[in-house]
């Protein structure tokens, strides 16, 4: 521990994030060499929180090289996998055990490409988790999106608050939050996932920052449109993206919003959740 510990003073925690990314991810690299680790590692295993039965684990990737994804840019993606099942599996049979009560679970039009992620669960059921203080230098300085899959509210807040300490900033959403007894807790790190007016009113009115998907309605109240829907470059003369926005945390008060988009299959799917949800909430 005492040569990572050493790598690790090396990252730098201060100026522009492309040159930090950049360097703290190299240095990252010559850790996961040394430890001979896999480019995907866990970081925790536990009984989830949403059903308090299943076996989850929380992976981590994207720490040695940046993820291809071009709307949330060169952060470290956490997932919060079933462990036993393949998440795809879990996805479509609506378990609660990783997205509780989302109305896009049970096959019904989440973004997630949920049969994408085999080989990375694949590699990473069968690992023991790093030792937390490991996790922490790994995350060092580096901006972290946290539920790249699943739902953080499944593992315990005591857990997510440690072991993100060390990291610049993070992201995060969560649809549980309408369970106040399960949820109230993460308000002060996530995004209330919203999909309607009268949601986003109801989250608001309990204290929670919303993140609301519009499907062609205008945002109602003082609301800001997702960054990376913009055609916009960042500092950096990069396209915008999370990585360089940071937005979507639970700290000060925000109202984001974005409107409904993806491949046409999984909007329609998409479209008829919202509108059974809405069908059940007025009955
Ligand atoms: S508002 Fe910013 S952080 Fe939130 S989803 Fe859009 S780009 Fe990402």
């Amino acid at each position: 521990m005492k040569m990572i510990e050493t790598i690790a003073a090396r990252k730098i925690m201060n100026g522009p994030f492309i040159i930090r990314n950049l360097v703290n991810k190299g240095l990252n690299k010559a850790i996961s060499k040394m430890l001979k680790m896999k480019s995907c590692i866990v970081l925790y295993k536990g009984i989830s929180l949403l059903d308090n039965k299943t076996p989850i684990m929380v992976v981590m990737s994207g720490y040695t090289k940046d993820s291809s994804n071009t709307k949330t840019g060169p952060l470290i993606q956490l997932y919060i996998l079933p462990i036993n099942d393949k998440p795809s599996d879990t996805y479509k049979s609506g378990s609660s055990a990783v997205c509780g009560t989302c109305k896009y679970n049970g096959n019904n039009g989440c973004y997630v490409r949920w049969s994408h992620l085999t080989s990375l669960w694949n590699s990473a059921r069968v690992q023991n988790p790093i030792d937390k203080s490991l996790a922490k230098e790994l995350m060092k300085g580096l901006r972290v999106r946290v539920g790249a899959a699943g739902d953080p509210v499944a593992v315990p807040y005591e857990f997510w608050k440690d072991v993100l300490s060390s990291c610049e900033s993070y992201t995060g959403y969560t649809h549980q939050w309408t369970d106040k007894n399960l949820s109230s807790a993460y308000k002060d790190m996530l995004m209330a996932s919203v999909d309607s007016h009268s949601e986003k009113i109801r989250a608001r009115a309990w204290g929670w920052n919303t993140f609301q998907v519009l499907d062609g309605e205008e945002p109602i109240n003082k609301s800001t449109l997702c960054l990376a829907t913009r055609d916009k470059v960042d500092q950096n003369g990069l396209p915008m993206s999370c990585a360089s926005c940071m937005l979507c945390n639970g700290k000060g008060t925000k109202s984001i919003h974005v409107q409904l988009h993806g491949a046409s299959n999984t909007l329609s799917k998409a479209r008829k959740a919202r509108h059974q949800h809405t069908t059940q909430a007025s009955v």
